[in-house]
């Protein structure tokens, strides 16, 4: 505040020459601010100088007093010291506020850990859920057997009289999206008696025991409205093998597990309650929870077939306008290896593209599209390099080639050099083996043929543009062609090492049992083995590729001709043009 009345000249004036000026008497008046190592001066002349000094500066103010020079101290702590206790007050107050928000949040957690009795298991009656077994399709088998779960709880006598007991667990164990959740919901639909549905992860929270503590009430809920059923989703979030993992595995999640094997004992038999669960991994559950006495009842459910795929198309076509023409059993035949969430997807994709349009019908091209989509992946830029567009066409034209030969023409769908994305040139639509889907079998020849047609883009490019013009167009399927390579070598015994699996087994999800437990019983002896092998295969397969695509180097360059020109060749063109020319 003092020195806003000073106006600094810019003249110099040191430290030496201050204390000679006060000797001399020029000087008027002098601040001091001891705590800014500064001082104005203001001479008796007029002029002001601010004058840097050292801390505490005893000799100025000797000089000053001596030769009675007017000293003011200015003491600027007053207004720090506001200052300070503004800030303290500030503090003070966020300090309370942090504290209030700790408070709250933990108040939070603590009621959610302690209010056992706000359990999220949700009661379904008949009325919240519109679902029934008529919307599951394709499945037909599950549905049987989950009807007969529902008499056993409507009439418990029919079954006791015979001195049955009535089977306290249901397992649904199928691949993501075959409708095993979808089941649940049409027997909550169906069976009339209450329905308590949760999720396994909803058990397990940060707290030790809260989940335990969850279960039980869970059952004591389900006991007190027996006959009922209690529905358990994604069980394998909590069934996992015990005791495995870094440090002894989850203690939360083996709490739970054991809570939920001791209620499963616990209720007597034939009480009405009947447990269902569904899990897509029924490889990592714990041998415990599947043992006669608790889920002892598995079914399965599948990937639908070419009659079951038609069936889900059509439920899912109920609410939307088709085309007159448009053949479903076409689209089943289409659609190998869909799951049901698959061809709802479809249906749904389809009926977006006929919006898109403004069509009021949902026609073959709006599920060719949406096909694609979903399959292939969204078009992106065209490729403009004409060179590209004729190594890529090469690429997959001769895949398609080694798969008609070794899987039928058939078997291919369409062949396009419409870059997708996520790809980086054309791609071969195959269609899967009917019988390799349903019935989880892979022969030694199935698999040749894959690492064939996969090694088929390399075995074009050579012997199009000669072995040093190849480039690494086929990346992806080489890679895919080794991993399938090793598996053959080293899990299924397909090799001349023999049946000797040289895998740990694939429970690698628990990280710590492969660090510490498991060390590779593989002998230098044997890996070299394996090496030799894996690159044989890998070579005889190339070469198979190529005498293939040798044979047939007509139909090759015609193909891509075709392929150049229309940038897609469909099923109907393909086959069209091949069945002819082809040599097997
Ligand atoms: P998950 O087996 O993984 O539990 P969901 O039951 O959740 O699969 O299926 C997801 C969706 O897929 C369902 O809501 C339904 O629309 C469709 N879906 C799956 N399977 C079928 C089926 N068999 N019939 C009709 N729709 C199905
Ligand atoms: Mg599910």
């Amino acid at each position: 505040m003092f020195r806003s009345k000073f106006s600094y000249s810019n003249s110099k004036s040191s430290y030496s020459d201050l204390l000679v000026d006060i000797e001399s008497g020029n000087v008027e008046s002098i601040f001091f601010y001891p705590r800014l190592r500064e001082i104005d001066v203001q001479y008796k002349n007029g002029d002001k100088f601010k004058i840097p000094i050292l801390y505490n500066d005893q000799l100025i103010l000797e000089k000053a007093s001596e030769n009675k020079v007017e000293l003011t101290i200015n003491n600027s702590r007053k207004e720090s010291s506001a200052a300070n206790s503004f800030a303290s007050i500030s503090l003070f107050l966020i300090f309370i506020l942090a504290i209030v928000l700790i408070l709250r949040s933990t108040s939070k957690l603590a009621s959610r850990a302690f209010g056992f009795s706000k359990n999220q298991a949700k009661f379904l009656t008949i009325d919240d859920v519109d679902t029934r077994f008529d919307d599951v399709a394709g499945v037909p088998e599950a549905a049987e057997e989950l009807k007969e779960v529902i008499t056993f709880l409507k009439e418990p006598k029919k079954f006791e009289d015979l001195g049955a007991k009535v089977p306290k667990g249901v397992l649904l164990i199928g691949p993501p999206g075959t409708g095993k959740t979808l089941l649940a919901k049409a027997i909550a639909g169906e069976s009339g008696v209450p329905f308590l549905s949760i999720a396994a992860s909803e058990f397990v929270e940060l707290f030790v025991g809260v989940g335990a503590s969850r279960v039980r009430d869970l059952f004591s809920k389900a006991k007190e409205k027996s006959p009922c059923i209690i529905f358990i989703d994604e069980i394998d979030s909590i069934g996992r093998q015990r005791g495995s993992g870094i440090g002894g595995g989850n203690d939360e999640r083996e709490q739970t597990l054991n809570q939920l094997l001791t209620e499963l004992d616990g209720f007597a038999d034939n009480s009405g309650v009947i447990v269902l669960a569904a899990t897509n991994r029924p490889d990592i559950l714990d041998a415990a929870l599947l043992r006669p006495g608790r889920f002892d009842r598995k079914i399965e459910v599948m990937l639908p077939d070419l009659d079951g795929r038609k069936k889900i198309l059509s439920v899912h076509s109920l609410s939307k306008p088709l085309s007159r023409n448009l053949d479903l059993g076409y689209w089943a035949s289409r659609t190998v290896g869909f799951s049901g969430a698959d061809l709802a997807n479809l249906m749904n994709e389809s009926a977006i593209h006929c919006a898109r349009d403004e069509s009021k019908f949902i026609s073959d091209f709006h599920i060719e599209t949406a096909l694609d989509k979903l399959t292939i992946g969204l078009r992106t830029t065209l490729i403009s390099s004409p060179n590209m567009k004729k190594i890529i066409a090469y690429n997959e034209v001769g895949r398609a080639i080694v798969c008609a030969v070794r899987n039928g023409i058939d078997s291919v769908d369409k062949i396009t050099i419409l870059p997708r994305s996520g790809s980086l040139g054309g791609y071969t639509k195959i269609s899967p083996d009917e019988d390799v889907i349903s019935s989880g079998l892979i022969s030694k020849k199935v698999l040749f043929s894959k690492i064939e047609i996969a090694l088929a883009g390399r075995a074009a490019e050579t012997i199009v543009f000669g072995e040093s013009e190849i480039t690494q167009c086929s990346i992806n399927d080489i890679s895919y062609a080794t991993n399938i390579v090793k598996e053959m070598v080293t899990k299924y015994g397909f090799s001349i090492i023999g049946p000797i699996s040289l895998v740990p087994d694939n429970n690698e999800m628990f990280l710590g049992e492969g660090l510490f437990r498991r060390k590779p019983l593989i002998a230098e002896n044997t890996s070299y083995k394996i090496d030799n092998e894996i690159i044989k295969i890998s070579k005889i397969s190339l070469n198979n590729s190529i005498e293939i695509l040798k044979k047939n180097r007509v139909l090759l360059d015609k193909l891509v001709d075709i392929l150049l020109n229309l940038e897609t060749i469909d099923k109907k063109v393909f086959k069209l043009t091949t069945s002819k020319l082809l040599k097997l």
